[in-house]
């Protein structure tokens, strides 16, 4: 029920907590996952060869006969021959490595990027673009960092950390001691490390998802910024927060830099220096066993240095699934009804006592009662902020009313299928927004691999193909590239093009005639009769020229129906029609309240 379109994403994972969420992506990829923990494990393997085999190098040349050069030899050639096998492994390893985490980030953002999709408008109205941006790359390439070089170097360093334990007792059992006590404090200071690091990467993360939404803003609205001379005062608020997401950063540094392994590492080193040498003295162990000794405890720089690094990887891999896995799990109202009605739609529509708010505190739509017969075209009419576009979109579910109904086919638009509802009614809103795809693209939208002459007899009937033709590729001319912006009337002939290709039995046209010039008026005007003859129209405008020929007129104030009938009726009866009238074509009102009345 989360979803309102579940994209079908073949990425099953747990979403119950970042760790199971992390540890079901690793476990996707079984041989990448298990190539790197035995790469890992002979690396440090190999590596423990040799400690081992200097020491014997060093008993040799003490003893200095014949057998010397035969034995330093034999060193030598363990030393070649595990370390070249070594870098093999290691080849493997580190590819595996690269494989799983760049898979890792692909799937995760896949099904990021579907779960999105998937989210109601109600979801996304509420969501930064610039924040939601941040959590789709940044931080889903923080969990690909984490689980390269991150995990890799842990599980290389922890190899690292219990090799001196698994070699050192082969020297003498007691020299087991040291190894142990450091493992035990370095995986403890981890721990600290990883556990005190969590909510200072979690603020680090956050800082720089606000700085993206507040980036994004202003490029979105740098019309405004400019227009409005406010480029030094949005600079210094960017400046601000590019400041926090610095600050968040050094106080991530400087946590790092009380960093206790260094200093526990110095104490391994004395502590197993004493320890070997009270051994050797004993006559327990040999001088070249010493120094094969040191030699092992001295593998555990590996370890120290780089889980500073590869545990604040973790850390911060760690924060950014759980802002990914906040995506995943937010909970939208709308659901798909996958199995709800599904049938043509023949198109009569009927709001029945609709109500609807985008808050609970006020009701952008209330009681709303009013039906349009299948074929029909009703004008909506009412001033700015009245309820109009929002009404528009109760009839394809962008929003669920919150109380009454409305009804398509005379069954409640929650009990349809919402793919079936949704594909067969077309809406042209008032901003209509074009991808930066090609013409054709963008006329075709929404209708699967479409004929070029159906696409130009779509922009044809749209009164579209005039201004086309005169680009430089015609239809291929790719929209927002290179100054190929078009203007509010152009976009808005190409967004009915668009619905004459798809030819929904619902049309549903949101002032999109307000910004086309009087110029291209009465072709427009021809154009949209013939969109609307056959189909079930609902048509906001201010348009008199259009309302007038309507079916049947709605007139909306403050999101109540305050009058409705023909347009000779209003025109009798209503203040409020002959209001409007007034405002946006007095002479025309004037004209036609002297003839109707
Ligand atoms: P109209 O299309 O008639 O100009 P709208 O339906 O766009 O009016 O708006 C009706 C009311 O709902 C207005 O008060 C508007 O501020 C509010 N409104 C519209 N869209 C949203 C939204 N996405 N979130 C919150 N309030 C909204
Ligand atoms: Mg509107």
């Amino acid at each position: 029920m989360a979803l309102e379109f579940s994209v079908k994403s073949p990425i099953k994972t747990n979403h119950t907590s970042p760790f199971r969420f992390i540890v079901s992506h690793i476990t996707r990829h079984p041989i990448a996952a298990l190539l790197l923990i035995l790469g890992a494990f002979s690396n440090a393997f190999l590596a423990g060869v040799v400690p081992g085999a200097v020491g014997s190098a060093f008993d040799a040349i003490r003893l200095m006969n014949d057998e010397t050069l035969r034995l330093v030899l034999n060193s030598v050639l363990i030393i070649i021959a595990s370390q070249t096998l070594r870098s093999f492994l290691q080849f493997i390893r580190n590819f595996s490595a690269e494989v799983f985490a760049q898979r890792f980030e692909r799937d995760i953002r896949d099904e990021l990027y579907a779960s999105l999709l998937g989210k109601s408008m109600s979801y996304h109205d509420l969501q930064p673009v610039g924040e939601t941006m941040a959590r789709v790359t940044n931080d889903v390439r923080e969990m690909n960092l984490m689980m390269n070089p991150g995990v890799n170097l842990i599980a290389g360093a922890f190899m690292f950390l219990i090799m001196p334990a698994i070699y050192a007792p082969g020297i003498h059992p007691q020299l087991i001691l040291v190894p142990l006590l450091f493992v035990a404090s370095h995986l403890l200071v981890q721990v600290y490390f990883v556990w005190r690091l969590y909510p200072i990467a979690q603020e680090v993360r956050g800082s720089f998802g606000r700085m993206n939404a507040r980036l994004a803003e202003s490029l979105d609205g740098l019309e405004v910024v400019k227009g409005s001379a406010q480029e030094n005062q949005e600079i210094g608020a960017f400046n601000n927060l590019a400041d926090l997401v610095r600050d968040r950063f050094i106080a991530q540094g400087e946590f790092e830099a009380r960093y206790l392994s260094v200093l526990f590492f110095g104490l391994a080193v004395v502590a197993a220096l004493i320890h070997s040498v009270a051994l050797y003295r004993s006559g327990a162990i040999g001088e070249g066993q010493v120094i094969a000794f040191l030699g092992l405890i001295n593998m555990f720089q590996f370890p120290v240095f780089i889980s500073l690094f590869s545990s604040s990887r973790i850390a911060s891999g760690y924060a950014g699934a759980e802002r990914i896995l906040e995506v995943i799990n937010a909970k939208t109202a709308l659901d798909q009804n996958a199995r709800g009605y599904n049938a043509g739609i023949i198109g009569s529509i009927v709001f029945d006592n609709a109500s609807f708010g985008y808050s609970d505190d006020e009701e952008a739509i209330s009681n709303v009662s009013f039906e349009a017969r299948a074929g029909q075209t009703v004008a909506i009419v009412g001033q700015t902020g009245s309820g109009k576009s929002t009404l528009s979109k109760l009839i394809n579910r962008i929003y669920d009313v919150d109380e009454g109904r409305v009804l398509v086919d005379g069954v409640d638009v929650r009990d349809w299928n919402l793919q079936s509802l949704r594909s067969q009614i077309s809406i042209i809103e008032q901003d209509v927004f074009l991808f930066s795809r090609s013409v054709a693209d963008n006329i075709a939208f929404g209708k699967d691999r479409p004929d070029r002459e159906s696409i130009v007899e779509s922009s044809k009937a749209a009164q579209a193909h005039e201004f086309v033709s005169a680009f430089p590729a015609q239809y291929d001319t790719i929209i927002g590239q290179r100054g190929m912006t078009l203007s509010g009337g152009q976009r808005q002939r190409l967004a009915l093009a668009r619905a004459f290709l798809t030819d929904p039995p619902v049309l549903i046209l949101d002032d999109s005639t307000s910004a086309i010039d009087s110029a291209t008026e009465d072709k427009i005007q021809r154009a949209i009769w013939s969109a609307a003859r056959g189909r079930t129209t609902l048509l906001i405008t201010h348009r008199l020229s259009q309302i007038r020929w309507a079916d049947h007129i709605v007139v909306l104030r403050r999101g109540r129906v305050v009058a409705q009938g023909t347009h000779e009726e209003l025109l009798r009866t209503s203040e409020s029609y002959r209001h409007i009238f007034d405002r946006y074509a007095p002479s025309e009102s004037a004209s036609l309240a002297q003839t109707g009345g």
